[in-house]
């Protein structure tokens, strides 16, 4: 998913890839997506162009689309949660390496997720597609809309049994946690 600046030359270069599930973990895993189950998918179609910063620096558009599926642990049930990812039309920027200092350049990326940094000899799409499936997770993700969950008494999956209880569950999300340690990758 690495490409060198050279290689996008004056014509640009497509970048295509189908990544299947080991990949797709492999993205998702170290930012504390739980994934569920199997038959990942993802298709990333983009093209690279280079283009000049005001200062006549290289930067390199990235134009195309990223979709696919994934599953992930439904909040209420820990079943599998189906996730679809569909950017039509992505589009952004690698901007060259700044002279600003690491923490001012950690602020930046803070206020806008979309500004990635070449380091001058090549860009990486890494954290690119994970940014997308990851904004692809709904903040409660769930296995189906009338998911009941799991009971907070007793532990019983309530879409497959009734208890006695009368508390009520209270699912966790967890996925708030993985956009912040998503914002410390793109570093
Ligand atoms: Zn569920
Ligand atoms: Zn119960």
């Amino acid at each position: 998913l690495k490409y060198d600046l050279r290689d996008i030359g004056e014509v640009g270069l497509a970048a295509r890839h189908h990544l299947d599930s080991a990949q797709v973990r492999h993205l998702l895993v170290p930012v504390g997506v739980e994934l569920c189950g199997e038959g990942e998918e993802v298709r990333v179609e983009l093209q690279l162009t280079l283009a000049s910063t005001t200062s006549g620096a290289t930067a390199v558009n990235v134009r195309g689309s990223i979709s696919g599926r994934f599953n992930v642990v439904c909040a209420r049930c820990l079943g599998t949660a189906p996730v679809v990812v569909d950017e039509p039309e992505l589009s952004l920027t690698f901007m060259p390496p700044s002279d600003k200092s690491p923490a001012e350049r950690e602020e930046l990326n803070e206020e806008d997720l979309d500004t990635f940094v070449h380091d001058g000899v090549r860009i990486d799409l890494e954290p690119v597609i994970r940014e997308q499936l990851v904004l692809a997770i709904p903040i409660t993700p769930l296995c189906s809309e009338d998911c009941k969950g799991i009971c907070g008494g007793c532990g019983v999956d309530l879409n497959q049994a009734s208890c006695a209880c009368k508390e009520a569950s209270s699912p966790a999300t967890t996925w708030a946690a993985a956009l912040s340690r998503l914002k410390e990758t793109n570093n």
